[in-house]
């Protein structure tokens, strides 16, 4: 009989029940008896639905109060020397200091999960570093499984992604934090010797590191790693997801575990690598429910594919390709969703019921036992791929259509360059935001009442343009060249175009952790996505109209929003970014045809999109880039294209940034002291930039002295004729009171450079 399990369940609750726990005892509304007890109702919530769906073993640990990465860290002990942690346990002070700081100590890092959209806490690891076990909350929670009658599979992460994703501190460059893996190894497995001493059968040790380029000596230490631990422990299932390991199938063959885990969903052509030569024993767990995307699974096709293994082996396990937790948890509290588009979705709660099923029709006759689930899938799959909702014809004619003159700007940067500068007219090192300006509570306000129909869209608009007339007139008598409308009108960067797209939908509930208590709603892309009308002319234009000076028109680029939302899974992840491009190149034309001389298209989720494995670069670089340019390619020479990214981790993918041919770039560099202006010393960047000289994220305001420093060793690097002076990122989480000096400054900055600084 195959075993059907989950890699995870989301934490957050149905309603968001743990963000509001959390943020109420943070605000000191609620004790840390009260959090616990919401957690230990969630807990049992979220086994209860496993249970009663038929799983066999419920998933424990993967509950956490922020981060399971930072769970991990301190159940090891790891903790960094500046929260004065003097051995013990880890209190919820300590835990929450390092994932949000605290008065004296600045939180630990933060960043994404692989390739999801979920970020965890970056574990800090030193030279000479000791471990131990330093929390119970894994052993407390299996204990409390076990006391509700449940059958747990404690997960964890496995040690070698767990140093992976860590960060070495300090030393002299010769420390690998590699070298802390048999220190590591004994505090696992004192926690594997004790949940087997509870009587627990299997335990999930996660490592999805597999799935990236990792390198040989990492790889190479699998095998004692697992041999150390694989002695006293319950049986061990690997789990490795978000990608193929197929090149790791002998080294998997190899250790010493009781089961792997595979995602299937992204990557099921390595199941191949698989089936032979597996140990008979050794249980092969197959991912065939998508854990990252809301569609429901086409049950016959996974059922084959089930069987296929089920030929080889009768150890053959059912799950998600990942842990639930990257998709909300329940359609049903779906009220106001299109009856049609729900019947194709599935989330968390469903997909365990997926999983049972498939389970089921694992057993002998089993097909016939779920003869009434296959067919309902059958006809969702049909209606899915027959629905007028879907299927557009006039976008599938224009996708077709599409040459490659539609993905290049007409001329040369230099031509394009010559003619803007005329037509424009702006002094050297020209100042300007990167869109948002602060997003008040008034607007805030006025926007929710809007939604409820308590503000007449009469009322709304003009609430907006008086916000927008504002910033203009901040704007002017700061003295900043290109200005921006502000954004006051938008909610979200990319549920405001999504909204007006066609082909989009959005939940009411669907959240999904992005961190800590910050949770996401990503939109649904479900059909083929065209504009019905022009989403951002009449806030351009009216912000035009208030000033001589260029008012940029200010966009969400396509790679952007796919990345942001939950995908079509019926056609290639290319073909959804070019028809939203296409979206987005008529909004292009639409503002350049309204006298909008400049027009911003941000892609700050582009660098995120790269796959994970370097092999998989130059597929996405070649598609996500000639999406960016068929949006941002139907305008005449003299219109400017910006484009805005914020991060700077750019070494790998300068070349990048280049093949979008954007006219100026704005990127964020001033926390890093511009470290990534290094790049540049390989890389000439052709076009014009603005590499960031104003930290927003934080409320600090910099002097002019500070961001004319950072101007200076800009203009190091790059010529100063291509030089822009701008903050990192939008200004919207920022107050007036912050964003006003420090744009004087900033502005003051400008000037001084103007001053020093000839230019050709
Ligand atoms: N134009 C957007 C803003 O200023 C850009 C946001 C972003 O880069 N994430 O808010
Ligand atoms: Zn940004």
């Amino acid at each position: 009989m195959a075993i059907v399990h989950t890699l995870g369940f989301p934490r957050i609750g149905a309603k968001r029940e743990l963000k509001k726990a959390l943020e109420s005892f943070w605000k000191g509304d609620i004790s840390a008896a009260d959090l616990e007890q919401a957690g230990q109702r969630l807990r049992e919530q979220h086994w209860r639905l496993q249970a009663d769906a038929g799983l066999d073993y419920v998933s424990v640990g993967d509950f956490s109060y922020y981060d399971q990465v930072l769970d991990m860290t301190a159940l090891a002990g790891a903790i960094p020397a500046r929260y004065g942690f003097c051995g013990g346990s880890v209190d919820l002070q300590t835990y929450f200091a390092m994932a949000r700081g605290s008065a004296s100590a600045p939180a630990m890092e933060m960043t994404k999960w692989f390739d999801t959209n979920y970020h965890y806490i970056v574990p800090e690891f030193e030279a000479g570093m000791t471990f131990r076990v330093s929390t119970s909350k894994l052993v407390e929670e299996s204990r409390e499984a076990l006391r509700l009658g449940f059958a747990p599979k404690p997960v964890l992460i496995g040690p070698l992604t767990f140093l992976w994703l860590g960060k070495e501190r300090g030393g002299d460059g010769s420390f690998s934090r590699l070298q802390l893996l048999p220190g590591l190894l004994d505090v696992y497995a004192h926690v594997l010797r004790e949940l087997k001493a509870l009587g627990v059968a299997w335990v999930q040790l996660d490592e999805p590191a597999l799935a990236v380029d990792l390198p040989a000596p990492w790889l190479a230490a699998f095998k004692s790693a697992y041999t150390a631990l694989s002695k006293e422990a319950p049986n061990v299932l690997v789990a490795t997801y978000f990608g193929s390991v197929a090149d790791h199938a002998p080294l998997l063959r190899e250790l010493p575990v009781a089961g792997v885990h595979l995602d299937l969903v992204r990557a099921p052509g390595q199941l191949e690598a698989f089936l032979t030569k597996l140990p008979p024993e050794r249980v092969l767990s197959c991912g065939v429910v998508d854990g990252r995307n809301i569609w429901r699974t086409d049950l016959r096709r996974a059922l084959e594919l089930l069987q296929q293994v089920r030929a080889q082996t009768d150890n053959v396990w059912v799950g998600p390709s990942c842990s639930l937790m990257h998709t909300p948890v329940d359609i049903d509290l779906e009220s106001k969703l299109d009856v049609e588009l729900k019947s194709w979705l599935a989330f968390a709660k469903q997909k365990l019921r997926e999983l049972a099923i498939l389970g089921r029709g694992l057993e002998h006759d089993g097909r016939e036992a779920i003869i009434d689930d296959l067919q309902l899938s059958d006809t969702v799959q049909r209606s899915r791929e027959q629905s007028t909702r879907i299927h557009d014809a006039a976008v599938q004619t224009r996708l077709r259509d599409l040459r490659a003159d539609d993905a290049r700007r007409s001329t040369t940067f230099a031509a394009r360059q010559r003619v803007q500068r005329e037509r424009l007219r702006l002094p050297a090192f020209p100042t300007t935001t990167i869109g948002s300006f602060p997003q008040t509570p008034a607007i805030r306000d006025a926007r929710a009442k809007f939604k409820k129909g308590e503000l007449a869209p009469s009322a709304y608009e003009q609430a907006m343009q008086r916000e927008i007339e504002h910033a203009v007139r901040e704007q002017e008598s700061l003295g900043l060249d290109v200005l921006v409308h502000g954004e006051a009108e938008r909610n979200d960067m990319v549920e405001y175009f999504g909204e007006q797209l066609a082909g989009f939908a959005f939940t009411s509930n669907g959240w999904v952790q992005s961190y800590g208590s910050r949770y996401v709603k990503p939109p649904i892309i479900f059909g083929d996505v065209s504009r019905p009308a022009a989403m951002t002319v009449r806030w351009s234009t009216f912000a035009q109209s208030l000033t001589r000076k260029p008012m940029k028109g200010m966009l969400t680029g396509p790679v952007t929003i796919l990345q942001w939302s939950f995908v079509r899974d019926d056609q290639p992840r290319a073909a959804t970014a070019t028809q939203i491009a296409l979206a987005i190149r008529d909004e292009v034309q639409d503002l350049e045809r309204a006298g909008i001389r400049i027009i911003q298209i941000d892609e700050p989720a582009f660098r995120e999109g790269l796959p994970l494995k370097r092999a998989d670069w130059p597929a996405y670089i070649d598609w996500a880039a000639r999406a960016f340019r068929i949006a941002s390619s139907a305008v005449d020479d003299a219109t400017q294209v910006h484009t805005h990214m914020c991060y700077s981790e750019f070494n790998d993918i300068f070349e990048v940034l280049a093949l979008l041919d954007a006219d100026v770039i704005t990127i964020e560099s001033s926390r890093s002291g511009m470290e990534l202006l290094d790049a540049f010393k390989k890389f000439r960047y052709p076009n014009e930039i603005g590499p960031g000289v104003y930290d927003i994220h934080s409320p600090r305001i910099p002097t002019e002295h500070e961001m004319l420093a950072l101007l200076e060793k800009a203009a190091d690097y790059l010529t100063a004729d291509q030089l822009w002076v701008n903050p990192d990122c939008g200004l919207k989480t920022r107050r007036w009171e912050e964003v006003t000096p420090a744009l004087r400054n900033m502005v003051d900055a400008a000037r001084r450079m103007r001053d020093r600084v000839p230019v050709a």
